[in-house]
């Protein structure tokens, strides 16, 4: 088995700890900005072209579709993919996937930048591996085999037949008479299906820094969701021969900007780098792997070791770390942010043994810098001073030496909050004005701006009530997440109510078993899927009995979408408070012993049922 990667290092004393807790204070306040999640603007309007689809190569215009169909997938990433592969299982024929982007692959359709691939270990990332007999040949695999991934599994379940791309879905609306949903599409189509399940993903829509003069740069810009190859040249792999004479600036060092900023500084003439928060960048130790490297030649090896990694990063009990990654190794640090019911009753103890793990993990990551910036400025400004769940984790083993080159110039922005100003030429940080030819904008995606729960997709349930009207009213209101009353045959996939992982293929995948299961169940039934309120009654009791408190922990954090910006995350019991692999287990058990709590028979339409 491959060894960790990671180093230990000495736990740190009182007074260090102490220090530290002071930085981190002191680091936090140089980044609160008053303005929080309101410093951003999504990509719409005057800046809907940062949405554009640069990689769509279907018709611009085409017939508008007016059939029926057995089920609508709202999302064509590896949610509606799954989704789509499990309704088939179950036998059903007509499966109509509906996307923005021109093909199946989700996050992977759309993000191509230089450099692209998943931190997650790909044979336990990549789903139906098991299913498809496919074994990747790298630990991490590359976006692009990511995508063609997606597509395998959609043409391996004949969803193309029916898929509709480049088309976005914008009302859903319930038909009691032909006991079915209204579609309906900005590309004019309106059909019918008996079951719609959204698939609309978490973070989707490219988010832009509100910068002062943005929209007065004369120069090139896009976001890296949307990369721009007929201006940079070369492909996901490198050669951007388009940058070699210009002067590119990129914003942003989160998960993309670690990963697109070797390439660009490889390709571009000079390389700006605009830093507001330094990532933590740990050991990523990419290499080939056979199949024997993972056991692909023994039956259900990828369930396997999906399971395996995800029990250890839900921290749970486990005899084999299979993964041995920067994840698995950290997944203590992590398990801050999952359930409180595993920690000993000593919460002291227990706490003064986390913050001493996690600051000898973060020492460990800001020696990491110290050994590999040679210039003593950079590396300071590179050094995270934050706790390791503060922020997303990031791996590569090309970033920090990129800021050696000296076409690389890094330019921190943490005492003006961010860049200050755009101008036409360039930006500005600190009065100094830096000109660009190309701005690049690797400053992620609006979490929470996509599907039923943001408003861009109006559905109207039983007797029109439109869901966000409902949900106002009562509350978020589900049972386990998937289906809500007065929205019969309609299935959520997604984090609301449910149990995430950072494995997030493996939760779509569980939850994709789970909707087909409820659609076979109903067509076997002749029922609707729809909870009565009193199964989601006792959901929101179960997700609000022991809901860790984790608002004490966000609040000494660094803003970032993680506690969106320094501002606190919202109130209420969001998730299962166990954790995913109780979830699924729950979630088993339930479709064995109780699946008739989500059925409701039209006679019984509005009473309780026990
Ligand atoms: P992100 O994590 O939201 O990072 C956005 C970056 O933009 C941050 O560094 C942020 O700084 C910076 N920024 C925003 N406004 C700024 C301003 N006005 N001036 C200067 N800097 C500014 O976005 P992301 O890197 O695209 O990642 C989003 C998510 O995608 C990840 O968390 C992960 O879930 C996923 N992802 C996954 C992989 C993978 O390998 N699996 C790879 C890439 C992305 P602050 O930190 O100071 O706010």
């Amino acid at each position: 088995m491959t060894p960790s990667p990671q180093v230990p290092a000495p736990a740190p004393s009182p007074d260090e700890l102490a220090a530290l807790r002071r930085r981190y204070a002191r680091e936090r306040e140089r980044r609160v900005r008053p303005d929080g999640p309101r410093q951003y603007v999504g990509a719409d309007a005057d800046f809907g072209f940062y949405a554009a689809d640069p990689y769509a190569g279907g018709p611009a215009v085409r017939e508008p579709v007016r059939d029926g169909v057995d089920v609508a997938v709202v999302g064509g990433g590896f949610g509606g993919v799954l989704a789509g592969a499990r309704l088939r299982a179950r036998g059903v024929e007509r499966i109509r996937v509906i996307d923005k982007g021109g093909d199946f692959g989700g996050t992977w359709y759309w993000n191509r930048y230089p450099g692209v691939h998943c931190d997650i270990e790909s044979h336990v990332y990549l789903p139906m591996l098991d299913e498809t007999g496919y074994v990747p040949e790298w630990k991490y695999a590359p976006g692009e085999e990511i995508r063609q991934h997606a597509m395998r599994i959609a043409r391996r379940h004949d969803l193309y037949a029916d898929a509709l791309f480049s088309t976005t879905v914008t009302e859903l609306t319930w038909e009691e008479s032909s006991r079915g949903w209204r579609v309906e599409t900005d590309r004019g189509d309106s059909f019918l299906a008996r079951y719609v399940i959204t698939a609309t993903g978490t973070m989707t829509e490219p988010k832009l820094p509100a910068i002062p003069g943005i929209e007065d740069f004369e120069g090139h810009t896009f976001h890296t969701s949307r990369w721009d190859y007929s201006y940079t040249g070369g492909t996901p792999q490198g050669g951007l021969t388009g940058l070699a004479d210009k002067r590119v600036g990129v914003v942003g060092t989160g998960a993309t900007g670690v990963q697109v900023i070797p390439m660009l500084a490889e390709d571009a003439g000079h390389l700006y780098v605009f830093q507001r928060t330094p990532s933590t960048v740990d050991v990523r130790a990419n290499r080939r792997t056979t199949a024997a490297d993972v056991g692909a030649d023994r039956e259900g090896w990828a369930r396997a070791r999906r399971d395996n990694f995800l029990r250890i990063v839900s921290g749970e009990e486990y005899e084999e770390d299979l993964v041995a990654d920067g994840w698995t190794s950290s997944a203590g640090l992590l398990e801050k942010l999952l359930p409180s019911f595993r920690r000993p009753a000593d919460r002291e103890a227990f706490e003064a043994a986390y913050e001493a793990a996690d600051a000898a993990k973060m020492n460990e990551v800001r020696a990491r810098v110290g050994r590999t910036v040679t210039d003593p400025r950079t590396a300071e400004m590179l050094t995270p001073w934050y706790r390791y769940a503060c922020k997303r984790p990031t791996f590569s083993d090309t970033y920090y030496q990129a800021f050696n080159r000296t076409d690389v110039t890094l330019v921190d922005t943490a005492d003006t909050h961010g860049i200050e100003r755009v101008t036409r030429r360039g930006v500005v940080v600190a009065g100094t004005e830096y000109a660009l030819d190309c701005l690049i904008l690797a400053t992620g995606f609006s979490v929470g701006i996509s599907g039923v729960s943001s408003g861009r997709l109006p559905v109207h349930g039983r007797d029109g009530v439109p869901l966000l009207h409902a949900w106002a009213r009562h509350g978020v209101r589900t049972l386990h997440g998937f289906t809500c009353n007065g929205f019969p045959n309609l299935i959520h996939m997604g984090s609301l109510q449910n149990a995430s992982s950072v494995n997030f293929t493996h939760v779509l995948d569980e939850q994709a078993v789970h909707a087909a299961a409820l659609v076979a169940a109903a067509e076997a039934e002749g029922a609707l899927v729809e909870p009565s309120r009193e199964a989601e009654d006792a959901w929101l009791a179960a997700i609000a009995e022991g809901a860790p408190d984790h608002e004490w922990f966000h609040a000494e954090c660094t803003p970032g979408y993680y506690n969106r910006e320094g501002a606190g995350r919202p109130g209420g019991p969001t998730a299962y408070p166990h954790g995913a692999v109780a979830f699924h287990e729950l979630l088993r058990r339930w479709r064995e012993e109780s699946l008739h709590e989500a059925l409701s028979r039209p006679a019984a339409r509005g009473t309780a049922r026990g």
